[in-house]
């Protein structure tokens, strides 16, 4: 018999930053399970190139949505304009995610709002069109955040991206408590160090990189492909009891004394 807890077939999941990096990876591993996917980001040629290989790969439908989710007032339309042609959105990955990083004294305000309107501010507000539609069209639905390393401890010369990734995991337990009423579990996973474009000057120095590995039990940076089973999971049947929770996949980071 086959199992259903991690069949996503009949689904919807809008992804953003599903174009590359942990995003790509996330939406390619519900589509495996039977999700179709909306996905979202700026660069449009990424998101074709993505679109084509998640098909090809699972032969699932994906869309694509340029937009730049710092233009935090056309989200709404563009939310509903997702759900409207594909007729439904019943899981969201706020994955999207940016950072500046720079010695904290030095960092200008510009740079601060940017960083924690991508990171924050977008997921609140496209989590406020989603938590509207799932109420109109009385269905349960799925948010799953991509947190951080941040959301525990800090990092020199990261105040805007870790304040943002911290605001995250105490957004994800408020929308968690406050939602439970109409069916909607909201999650976040936490990656560690995941070599990815966003991580690329972390991994081309020498010195973090000996860093990173000697901090992980497992010895290795993370690849985006790691975060997918966990996504399935929330997404999935098989999480239908997990609610206001970060799982971190993180290689033992947090394990470790
Ligand atoms: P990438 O740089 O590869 O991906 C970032 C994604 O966000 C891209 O799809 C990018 O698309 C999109 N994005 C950035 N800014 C915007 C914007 N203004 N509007 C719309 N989309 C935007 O990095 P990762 O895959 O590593 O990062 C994905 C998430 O994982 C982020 O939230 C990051 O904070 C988080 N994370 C990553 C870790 C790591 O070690 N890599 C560790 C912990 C968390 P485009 O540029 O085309 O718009």
């Amino acid at each position: 018999m086959k199992s259903e807890l991690f069949n996503l077939a009949g689904k919807t999941a809008l992804v953003t930053g599903g174009n590359r990096g942990i995003g790509l990876a996330v939406a390619k591993g519900l589509a495996e399970h039977g999700a179709d996917v909306a996905i979202i980001a700026r660069t449009k040629e990424q998101l074709e190139t993505a679109a084509r290989q998640i098909q090809t790969d699972t032969g699932k439908k994906v869309s694509t949505y340029p937009f730049d989710l710092s233009d935090i007032k056309g989200i709404e339309a563009l939310f509903e304009n997702i759900a409207a042609e594909a007729k439904g959105v019943d899981i969201l990955v706020n994955c999207a995610g940016t950072t500046i990083r720079g010695p904290s004294e030095d960092v200008d305000l510009e740079t601060w709002n940017h960083v924690i309107e991508v990171n924050l501010t977008a997921t609140f507000v496209i989590s406020q069109a989603f938590c509207r539609h799932r109420r109109q069209a009385e269905k349960a639905g799925r948010i799953i955040n991509i947190g951080s390393l941040t959301c525990h401890g800090g990092r020199p010369t990261t105040a805007a991206y870790a304040s943002s990734k911290g605001g995250l995991l105490s957004l994800t337990r408020t929308l968690a408590v406050e939602w439970a009423k109409y069916d909607i579990n909201v999650n976040a996973i936490g990656p560690g160090y995941i070599a990815t474009e966003l991580t690329e000057p972390l991994w081309t120095n020498d010195e973090f990189n000996k860093w990173v590995l000697a901090k992980t039990p497992l010895g290795r940076w993370g690849k985006p492909e790691d975060l997918a089973g966990t996504a399935v999971m929330l997404a999935s049947k098989a999480g239908d009891f997990i609610t206001g929770q970060i799982i971190n996949v993180d290689g033992g980071w947090l394990a470790l004394l």
